[in-house]
């Protein structure tokens, strides 16, 4: 297996077309969650790397705004076609370092190819205006320029995927990039630097750094040479570098924390409803932010979805994501197990009651089983806190406003799901939920066509769509005179 994933496992910081250490000759230990046992390191860099890299990244924008649209398009293609043919490879390796079941990497690393090829069409759709003037002898243009050297942080969860929807569209639109991946799962982004190179992305476009959190996002935040930063992860260290980037003016793009509800009314399809649950709580093992964090079922299915609901969650198979049928891999992290513990603990004393699974898998390690808490009430802390892992607490509800306002009750705003068979009733929750995402009689909603973003504390900013391009242009305005 090694043999087929070694060829994108680079243990070196990629800066200015180079695979080079830090500085100190210091590495970090990257794991497999499901052996516990380590992987390989990769470079602990700090500020002056990353400067480097930021310099090597702007000295390369200079002629990479020159191209264009066409060639990056083109370039753009070479590399959605690179990652599916190197799919089950690069799948391995993120299986390997996230511990998400083959299933899913391919799926991820599938996903992955695809918003590199959306990107690769939007390139060319990035549109200006000839706007009617006001003057008889002056004309108005509105063009769209690239903002220049961007920074992109991005989690473990999918340290692919959130890659390719922010690295698409800023080599689309003509910018250069510096990149820190995760430290727990690093080889996943710098796989990126090695199909960027493999398909002809000149030195210095793609740059990626790993190690400090700290250092580096200072580095990235406070460098007047970067022009925007983009980062996936917690809604704490997104606040913290909004913060830190306010000092030069950056743009910023931000997807944080998800506290999604899903809301189950009484005139739903029962069967898809517990279907796109299981969907929508247990992909990734309840690690993603779109992930459920909170079922609202209505009085009158309550018990039979809660029944159902269990069954099913109790027949996924749990197991290291390399082995054939699993469905479930380990948490990242032990720390990510005791999260999940305390989120337990603290429902049962308030009087939850554990209807499936509830403890850690036989398996040990970071394995948790399924787990579905009937009873769960608003004083409950996954109420407000995103749990992050695999379990599902279920509320009860008698009344549609009431759902509505238990779901907005949050400080969040990503992805909300819910299922009815009643067309108005879709249309007034729809327009009552807070939400930047809805799911409605579906669970998993997330595709490269579509604008992928939250409100309120959970970001700002749109990945894919159309609207994923326009975080990564500037727009400039031009008046023609003397005509
Ligand atoms: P999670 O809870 O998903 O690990 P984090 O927000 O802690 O979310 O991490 C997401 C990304 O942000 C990771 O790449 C992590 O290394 C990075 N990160 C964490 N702390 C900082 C920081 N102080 N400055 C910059 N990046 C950070």
């Amino acid at each position: 297996m090694l043999q087929k994933t070694s060829h994108f496992m680079k243990q070196a910081n990629l800066i200015n077309g180079e695979w080079v250490q830090a500085d100190s000759g210091q590495t970090v230990d990257v794991i497999n969650p499901a052996t516990s046992l380590k992987i390989g390191t990769v470079p602990k860099s700090g500020a002056a790397e990353t400067r480097r890299a930021i310099e090597a990244a702007e000295e390369a924008f200079q002629s990479f705004r020159k191209t264009s649209a066409l060639e990056r398009s083109a370039l753009l293609r070479k590399l959605h076609d690179a990652i599916m043919d190197n799919q089950d490879a690069l799948a391995e390796l993120l299986t390997m370092e996230q511990g998400k079941s083959l299933t899913e990497a391919r799926g991820e690393v599938g996903s992955s190819a695809a918003y590199v090829l959306w990107f690769a069409e939007e390139a060319r759709r990035a549109y200006g205006d000839v706007v009617p003037s006001p003057w008889r002898d002056r004309r108005v243009l509105v063009t769209k320029e690239p903002v220049g050297v961007i920074a992109a942080i991005t989690p473990w969860n999918f340290p692919s995927s959130m890659l390719s929807r922010k690295l698409g569209p800023a080599l689309a639109a003509g910018c250069t990039a510096v990149v820190k991946p995760a430290s727990q799962t690093p080889y996943s982004g710098l796989a990126w630097g090695a199909l960027c190179e493999e398909v002809g992305f000149p030195k210095g476009v793609v740059n990626i750094v790993t190690g400090s959190a700290g250092a580096i996002g200072d580095e990235l935040c406070a460098n007047p040479l970067v022009k925007k930063l983009t980062f996936t992860g917690s809604t704490e260290v997104g606040k913290m570098l909004i913060e830190k980037c306010a000092s030069t003016v950056k743009k910023v793009s931000m997807e944080l924390g998800g506290n999604a509800p899903f809301l189950v009314f009484d005139d739903a399809d029962i069967d898809r409803a517990v279907q796109g649950a299981i969907a929508a709580k247990f992909r990734n093992s309840g690690q993603t932010c779109v992930c459920t964090n909170r079922f609202f079922v209505q009085a009158g299915i309550h018990d039979a979805f809660v029944e159902k609901l269990a069954e099913a969650s109790a027949k996924l198979k749990v197991g290291p994501g390399l082995n054939e049928g699993v469905q479930q891999g380990p948490l990242i992290d032990v720390n990510a197990v005791e999260k999940v513990e305390e989120f337990i603990e603290d429902a049962v004393t308030k009087g939850g009651k554990v209807v499936t699974g509830g403890k850690r898998h036989e398996l040990g390690g970071s394995f948790f089983e399924p787990t579905v808490i009937a009873g769960a009430t608003a004083q409950m802390k996954f109420m407000k806190e995103e749990i992050f892992g695999p379990l599902a607490p279920v509320f009860k509800f008698e009344t549609e406003e009431e759902a509505v306002a238990l779901a907005n009750d949050t400080e969040f705003g990503l992805a909300c799901y819910f299922y009815t068979g009643d067309l108005g009733r879709a249309f007034r929750v729809m327009e009552g939920l807070k939400y930047g995402m809805v799911g409605v009689n579906e669970g998993i909603i997330t595709t490269p066509e579509a604008p992928f973003g939250g409100v309120k504390e959970s970001g700002l900013g749109r990945e894919g769509g159309h609207q994923g391009m326009d975080d990564y242009l500037d727009t400039k305005y031009v008046c023609i005179g003397g005509l």
